[in-house]
């Protein structure tokens, strides 16, 4: 059978899951942590590093008997600061151990450096693919006045894709789901079916494939969406029945959800195809034939976007680069 969300929450929380919905100043809205009442006491990622969510945090765990010094245990589903900006306060108080895929173990731990790197990156990739530079520049400072609700984590218990993580009552498989961010990785529970998917899948909006730095933090760029779309395919062969994403509610019927996700992905490859064919184009102008002028802040999520596809047409041989040294271009073949 399928739940409703509220169902599901309510069969989440008769198994020890507790979803605390965190805010955030990001245009996402609130971000989902988890709480598994369980030994270890368990804290799914934590919200960004503000006042305001170490409040709320603190209240949410309190009207369940909780407080943040009883934490034993934080896991970390993936980079972004949303989800664990609060990670060193929180380890500060409880002296918890915190869990997160190993690979990503030495850029959690070098979160400035690491945050200052992926800019750079982000600007190289911006200016490679015919975004004005003043626009670059303003993206840049968005980023770092950002910067400041994020966080250094020390891993102190490194995971592997495919190991598991085993609290008193319950066995966690450790599931490696790149794409939206290099270090996606998921929860399962297979004897109950339930998947803490955090921002692999969510059921509101479509997970932004954003163009990254590999985890080992090279500077070639990943083809974030061609990875996605092949995360998103092993996902789609679990039998899920609660999927409990970072934010938003949960999602039920995971089939149906992701098959729409590839159908929307399809749809806009194909679109982007028929500019390219009309005349060739850089993803900057790609971007603005789809969506024209958008923030500044959005410059480089559209940009991924277009990217994203183009790699889907490169690999389909339907699409080519040219690279006049300058700006990169997309011409059909
Ligand atoms: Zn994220």
């Amino acid at each position: 059978m399928t739940w409703s969300p509220e169902q599901a929450l309510e069969q989440a929380a008769l198994a020890g899951i507790h979803r605390i919905p965190i805010p955030t100043p990001f245009a996402v809205g609130r971000v989902n942590c988890y709480l598994i009442e369980d030994e270890p006491l368990t804290l799914v990622d934590t919200g960004p590093n503000s006042g305001k969510a170490l409040d709320e945090l603190t209240v949410r765990l309190g009207e369940r008997g909780h407080s943040i010094d009883d934490l034993e245990l934080i896991v970390v589903t993936h980079q972004h600061i949303d989800h664990l900006g609060l990670v060193e306060i929180l380890v500060e108080h409880s002296g918890a151990e915190v869990a997160a895929l190993g690979a990503a173990a030495q850029r959690l731990a070098a979160f400035d450096e690491d945050a200052e790197r992926e800019d750079e990156f982000a600007v190289e990739v911006m200016l490679r693919n015919g975004i004005p530079e003043d626009v670059t520049v303003a993206l840049r400072s968005v980023s770092r006045s950002f910067r400041g609700w994020g966080s250094h984590v020390e891993v102190t218990r490194p995971l592997d894709d495919g190991g598991t993580l085993e609290l008193r009552d319950r066995r966690l498989e450790v599931l490696l789901r790149p794409g939206h961010s290099p270090s996606d990785t998921v929860f399962w529970d297979a004897e109950r079916r339930i998947l803490i998917a955090a921002d692999h899948l969510l059921p509101h909006i479509s997970s932004n494939p954003l163009i990254s730095r590999p985890l080992d933090g090279s500077s070639q760029r990943t083809q974030a969406l061609v990875t996605y779309v092949e995360s998103l395919r092993k996902t789609r062969e679990m039998p899920a029945e609660i999927v409990l994403p970072g934010h938003g509610e949960p999602v039920t019927d995971h089939v149906k959800l992701i098959d729409s996700r590839l159908a929307g992905h399809e749809r806009r490859k194909e679109k982007i195809h028929r500019l390219i064919a009309e005349q060739p184009r850089n993803a900057y102008e790609l971007a603005q034939a789809l969506w024209g002028n958008v923030a500044v802040t959005q410059a480089f999520l559209t940009l991924s976007k277009v990217i994203g596809h183009a790699d889907l047409l490169i690999n389909e041989g339907r699409v080519r680069e040219v690279d006049d040294g300058a700006v990169v271009r997309y011409e059909a073949t």
